[in-house]
This record gives C-alpha cells, structure tokens and sequence, in this order.
C-alpha cells in the first residue's frame, strides 16, 4: 500500500467517515503498527477520553459439559468425561457466597451445549442469582447455548429469550460468534450454530431489549479477509438494532486444544486487530482489552490502541484458563486500577452497560 491510501484512510477517521473493506484490508497490510494505533487511539480518546472502564464481577460455569466438540475448546467435555461437572443451582448460589462476592455488580454465566438440563433449570439459576442480590446484574449464556437451548425444547429463540428475560436475564454475554466464515467454521466448530444463526440469535435479542456483547476469536485459521468480513456484519447489525455495547477480540489460544499445532497470534497482530475494530466499528461504543487472553500486560497495552475497557475482576474465570491462559485467575479491583493508572489512564467503575458508578 501506498502512503497515499494510509493518508486517505487518516483523513477520513478525521472527518468521522466510515472506513469501507479496502480501507480495513490496506490497515491490516500497513506495516507500521504504530501509526494504524495512532488512528486507532485518536477515536478511541475522541469516545471516551482517558478514562477505561472495568466492571467488578464474577464468572460462574455451570457446567462444561457439551455435545458440539469444537476443535479449539479446551472447555467443553463429552458427557461422562472424567474432567465434566454439572452445578446444581445451590451450588451457584454457594460461589456467589463466597468471600470477596459482596463488591460484584455483575455475573457472567455460561456453559457448554448441555445435552439434558431442562429449561426450568436455566430459569432457575437466574432466579435464584436475582433472589441472592436484585440488584446485581445477570449477564447470560451464548446466543449458542440460547440456539442450543430452543431446539432442545422445541421453542422459537425468542420464546426462549422472553421467558429468560422474565426470570431476570439482563445481557448476553456475546460468546460464540468465532469467526463467521462458513469454511473457517466447518473446521474449528462444525456442530455449532452458523455465524448468520449467530447473528440472527442477537437480532432477535436486540429487538426483545436485551442488548448483548459481540466477540470474534481470531489468529486461527482465518484470513484477515474473514475478520474483515467479520467486523462489517457485526457493524450492519449494529445499524439496524444498536443492541451491542462492547466489542471483544479473543486471540486464539493454542496450548491446549487440538488445534495446538496453530502458533496463534504475535502480540504485534493482536494490537493491531484491536486497533482494526476499534476503527472499522464506528458504531459500537465500546472495545475490550480481554486481560484474561491478552495477558494484563498486553492488555495495558492496548489501551493504546482502540481499547476502552479493561473486563473486570473475572473471579474464577475458567474457560480462557483450561485453553492456556497466562494471565492471573482473577484481579482485584485495587489491582485493575493500578495497571489503568500506571499505563496513564484514568479508571472508571462501570456496571455492564457501561454505566458509570461511584464506589
Ligand atoms: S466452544 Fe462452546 S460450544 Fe464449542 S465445545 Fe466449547 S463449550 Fe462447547
């Protein structure tokens, strides 16, 4: 690429035009990284300033068990494998009474595609998270366990989505999306929901009311092509519901899945693919430094480029540790806002709409 194409693309971030695929494809090709973050913060400051959010919350699986096999997934165990478990909603209820549990806004709860648990059982859990504290907000289940979920009943998705949302559910989580490419999706999650099935879960959520995150897992075997087309579906989505808060690269993480072969991405290309979404989704507010596969330095580090928020304290996180994560199980809020404020930052306490909240 020319430096007359990067200057193009400099002037239009300036003018707050949207940036179109060759625009995204010539970004990804640049070869200084510094001046695609460079874009990439200015936006990202012109949005938030210097402030970067975190949310203090806790993570609950309620079980691991799943019946799609993806190639990746360190998680997901066959029914009757040694390392599956199954929490009884008394058992949620236990971790939530835990110690250091009082201080959390938030609970993200997912699991695998379960092959029996019945639907009462998901009401349940958010029933039972809503008596423990009403106030606590209850971040739930994949728009593929929701997909999962309605077939094993027999139910439209959004029979399912409005009973959950009866029982309490406040946001989906945004898991599950990977990446959209049809061939790309045959080999890493065969038995999973298409990326237009995915698309089509949170399309039907937004118009419920329930708003959601969106993810993207990349630096498998996927084309920058793919990402691309990945952030401009979620980006038309976007247009048409305005129901994603927070956009969330995942980095692949190769270690121990059966994909281990696959190095996964370089530091350098997961910057700059945060530094990419931040500046091809105009739409959506907010992007994720994921520190739990970043690594908390990394994640210092994206702040510099595209990212606004931090994640949380994620107690017991469990999901990105079974695939090789390097990073901590968990972070304390003191810790959060000492790597904000060491990296220049100002730290802000939301919940999980990104309101702020004073502590
Ligand atoms: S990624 Fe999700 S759907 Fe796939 S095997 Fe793991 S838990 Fe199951």
């Amino acid at each position: 690429m020319n430096s007359g194409k990067f200057e193009s693309i400099r002037k239009k971030i300036e003018q707050g035009d949207r940036l179109n695929r060759q625009d995204a494809e010539a970004l990804f090709k640049w070869p200084d990284i510094l001046d695609v973050g460079e874009l990439a913060h200015l936006v990202r400051t012109g949005l938030h300033d210097d402030r970067a959010y975190y949310v203090v919350n806790r993570h609950i699986n309620y079980s691991n068990i799943c019946v799609n096999g993806c190639a990746f997934c360190a998680f997901g165990k066959r029914p009757g494998d040694p390392e599956a478990f199954e929490l009884a909603v008394e058992d949620i209820i236990g971790k939530l009474n835990e110690p250091g549990s009082h201080a959390i806004t938030e609970v993200h709860i997912v699991g695998g595609c379960h092959p029996e648990l019945p639907f009462d059982y998901y009401e349940e859990i958010i029933r039972a998270v809503k008596s423990w504290r009403p106030d606590v907000i209850v971040k739930a289940f994949t728009a593929v366990e929701i997909a999962h979920i309605a077939s094993r009943e027999g139910k439209s998705v959004a029979w399912v989505l409005e009973r959950l949302k009866d029982a309490g559910l406040d946001m989906l989580p945004g898991g599950g999306a990977e990446i959209f490419a049809p061939s790309v999706r045959a080999r890493i999650c065969p038995a999973k929901i298409s990326g237009d099935e995915w698309l089509e879960v949170m399309r039907t959520a937004h118009r419920l009311g329930i708003k959601s995150n969106a993810t993207m897992l990349f630096g498998h075997l996927e084309s920058f092509h793919d990402r691309i087309d990945h952030l401009l579906k979620l980006r038309d989505l976007q247009d048409e519901t305005g129901g994603f808060v927070c956009f969330i690269p995942l980095p692949f993480l190769a270690k121990k899945s059966p994909l281990r072969d696959i190095p996964g991405p370089t530091g350098v290309d997961i910057l700059r693919t945060i530094a990419v979404s931040r500046l091809v989704l105009d739409n959506i507010p907010h992007i994720k430094a994921y520190w739990v596969m970043l690594t908390v330095k990394l994640a210092q580090l994206a702040l510099f480029f595209g990212a606004d928020d931090f994640d949380g304290t994620v107690i017991e996180e469990k999901i990105g540790h079974m695939a090789g994560a390097e990073s901590e199980e968990a972070l304390t809020r003191e810790e959060i806002e000492y790597l904000i404020t060491s990296a220049g930052f100002r730290p802000v306490e939301r919940n999980s709409f990104f309101e702020p909240l004073t502590k």
